[in-house]
């Protein structure tokens, strides 16, 4: 059976919760994801499982990310930790640091470890690595020098030297490029066997972008990983100036054709969030969620909820009319 879903998040008042989660039911949703941010944690954990618990008791597979922890994974949330230990965040090659933890970092690694643990005790089913990325420079255009790269912080330094027996570069070159994404991967595998530990399953979702500068190059190394379970991605034709549906539909093969290949769930994501009021915005949104379907997708899911209404900074222009799109064309 299509799993059908939402992302969900904000809404912090269980009984506000129950009742749009009632409404996602009626909708034919079976599967929902609870942001888990830095916040979340420190704050609402007994909050969210009380949230986790009501969307069990309405039979839904329950999704919970690290919504922007550490500000390496996706997500419009603070992270304290890059406040806290400056020591553990990102350095450029040009010697700066910048706002986002370092994946080799060993206190940055303690507490994602953490953060694994507590979002297995809120009850979460499956751990949605979410968008894990180094800092990409073309994001923050004003504040990085052109060819920059990270990290060459100590860590990674002794990592790179211990790896390839010479010192690190500052220019990005194939090596670095390919530590990155080990390093990355080692960062995932580390986290998805202790979720697994925990009695979780794991999902990642890759930036669209089959590159080393947007998370992996080679999505198959990903996909041989022990421990994941779904293959994601997010094609958010919008976001990438791309056609709706066809950046959705090569994804989707993508996904579908790995997951296959190694006995893994598949999960595509449908943009609804910072879409306008063109006129051809709804018939993106549905030639878009049929794309996936069609294209055999096992989970289609919407980010987020009523078309992100409630985040004023990436709200469609018309939530409603992008939600219910997305809600008809899913198969009752
Ligand atoms: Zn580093």
């Amino acid at each position: 059976m299509l799993e059908k879903g939402t992302s969900y998040f904000s809404v912090r008042d269980p009984e506000h919760a129950e009742s749009d989660l009632d409404r996602f039911r009626e909708s034919g949703l079976n599967a929902v994801l609870h942001t888990f941010s830095e916040r979340d944690r420190e704050y609402y954990a007994d909050t969210m499982e009380k949230i986790v618990a009501a969307s069990h008791d309405r039979d839904f597979t329950v999704y919970v990310n690290p919504w922007a922890v550490g500000r390496v994974f996706g997500g419009e949330a603070f992270s304290e930790f890059i406040g806290r230990n400056l020591d553990s965040c990102q350095v450029l090659s040009t010697g700066d640091r910048v706002a986002a933890a370092c994946f080799n970092d060993p206190t940055f690694r303690e507490y994602v470890r953490g953060w694994t643990a507590d979002a297995a005790a809120i009850g979460a089913d499956v751990l949605f690595w979410d968008e894990p990325h180094w800092y990409i420079p073309e994001w923050f255009d004003d504040e990085v020098p052109e060819g920059a790269w990270t990290c060459r912080c100590e860590t990674c330094q002794s990592l790179y030297e211990e790896r390839y027996g010479e010192r690190m570069p500052a220019t990005q070159t194939d090596r670095i490029d390919e530590f990155r994404e080990e390093s990355l991967l080692s960062f995932l595998d580390e986290m998805m066997a202790l979720a697994a530990e925990n009695g979780c399953e794991n999902a990642v979702c890759l930036l669209p972008s089959e590159d080393a500068d947007h998370g992996l190059s080679d999505w198959e190394r990903l996909a041989a990983s022990d421990h994941l379970d779904v293959l994601v991605t997010d094609p958010y034709w919008d976001v990438f100036d791309e056609e709706s549906p066809e950046f959705v539909s090569y994804f989707t093969d993508t996904v579908v054709s790995l997951a296959d290949e190694y006995d893994l769930e598949s999960q595509i994501w449908i943009q609804g969030f910072r879409l306008d009021d063109d006129s051809d915005t709804i018939d993106d949104v549905r030639a878009a969620t049929r794309a996936a379907i069609d294209g055999g997708v096992d989970s289609v899911f919407m980010w987020g909820y009523d078309a992100c209404r409630s985040i004023s900074d990436i709200a469609c222009d018309d939530p409603d009319a992008v939600w219910n799109a997305y809600l008809d064309e899913l198969p009752s």
